[in-house]
């Protein structure tokens, strides 16, 4: 048995409910920081509530006032170079800040539930895409994946929220993929596949994104109903460079042929990143050298033209740096001697 501890000093006037949650935030604060320790609750704990209060305010002002935006970054299928879909990445375009990135709202968002409506939102959204796409005849059999918090995948109805969107926009629920980062999964990993065969059997795909950077990788794969793996760009990036990892891209695109996955590899950056993955048998790609996150209408240019890389170029130029990069070795060697 361990324990966090939360203690604050009491000044005199103080009233008894607002010492209790200073405690409270200073425990919460002694959880987050690893637990088994005491927080004391200080300025710099005020400052950072009363930040996040702030950002909380403007955040749910923002998604009454429109100022959310959906970004798409194109995926690739590595065999062709053909685009076959894209991923939904939400903005917040904040008047009087510029853009700011969901790594700087989401955890806010999540942790005050103001996660459902921008989800909401961002599922109409992307199912409003996918519907005009086939009305205008065009980015057929494309697919837009969206991403999904754990905990609307938990606590809320992520299921209803589906078939709304659906339902509103006459979007093909085949195209139609979520995203799940596994770090949240944990929680509950009964309810998870109770509502992801839910989420299957309405046609949508269950992709686990980030994939390989939990604890509990294998599990998942092992207990929830899923279609998709995405290899976290940490492995892409040093696949090129580092054993292990190449080993990890290896091996996971062999469980994907195993266990009938499809596999993306994220964070695509150089053209020898790219030629791995295509060597290794990585069926789906993703990253800036393909493509970058863009306004949806600038991403739908690109997902209606053609190609997003040559295959077969991008073999080529890999096997000439490699051999320069060989022979630069071999130099050395001798100029060692
Ligand atoms: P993610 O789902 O893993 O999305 C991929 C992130 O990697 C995006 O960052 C994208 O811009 C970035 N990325 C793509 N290619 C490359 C590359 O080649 N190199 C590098 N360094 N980065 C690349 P972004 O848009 O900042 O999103 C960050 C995370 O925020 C996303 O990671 C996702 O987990 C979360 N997120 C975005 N939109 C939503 C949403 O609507 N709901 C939830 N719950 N999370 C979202
Ligand atoms: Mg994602
Ligand atoms: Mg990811």
């Amino acid at each position: 048995v361990s324990a966090s501890v939360g203690a604050t000093m009491v000044e005199s006037g103080d009233e008894p409910l607002s010492v209790i949650e200073r405690a409270d935030a200073a425990v919460y604060q002694a959880k987050r920081r690893g637990r088994r320790r005491v927080e004391m609750f200080d300025k710099e704990l005020q400052r950072s509530i009363e930040h996040d209060a702030e950002l909380e305010l403007a955040l749910r002002q923002a998604i009454q006032h429109g100022e959310l935006r959906m970004y798409l970054q194109p995926i690739a299928d590595l065999n062709t170079g053909l685009p076959a879909g894209a991923e939904a990445l939400v903005r917040w375009e904040r008047p009087g800040v510029g853009l700011v990135f969901p790594n700087d709202f989401i955890p806010i968002a999540e942790r005050s539930g103001l996660i459902f409506e921008l989800e909401r939102w961002m599922l109409e959204t992307a199912c409003r895409r996918i519907a005009e796409w086939r009305l205008v005849g065009q980015g057929e059999g494309m697919r837009l994946a969206v991403n999904i918090s754990g905990r609307h995948l938990i606590e809320g109805d992520l299921i209803a929220d589906l078939d709304d969107a659906i339902a509103a926009t006459g979007a093909d629920p085949n195209l139609l993929e979520i995203e799940l980062t596994e770090s949240q999964l944990l929680d509950d990993v009964a309810r998870a596949s109770t509502v992801l065969s839910g989420v299957r059997a309405r046609g949508v795909k269950v992709a686990i994104d980030d994939f390989g950077t939990g604890y509990s990788s294998m599990t998942y794969l092992q207990k929830l109903p899923v279609d998709i793996v995405k290899l976290d760009r940490s492995f892409i990036s040093s696949a090129t460079t580092n054993d292990f990892d190449s080993t990890i891209v290896d091996t996971v695109v062999k469980l994907g042929r195993t266990l009938d996955l499809e596999v993306v590899a994220e964070g695509i950056e150089t053209v020898e990143q790219l030629a791995y993955v295509i060597d290794a048998g990585v069926s789906l790609g993703q990253g800036f050298l393909l493509a970058r996150p863009t306004p949806a209408h600038e991403a739908e240019a690109a997902i209606f033209n053609g190609p997003l890389f040559d295959r077969d170029e991008i073999l080529a130029q890999a096997r000439e740096r490699g051999s320069r990069t060989n022979e630069r070795v071999v130099a050395a060697q001798f100029g060692l001697m």
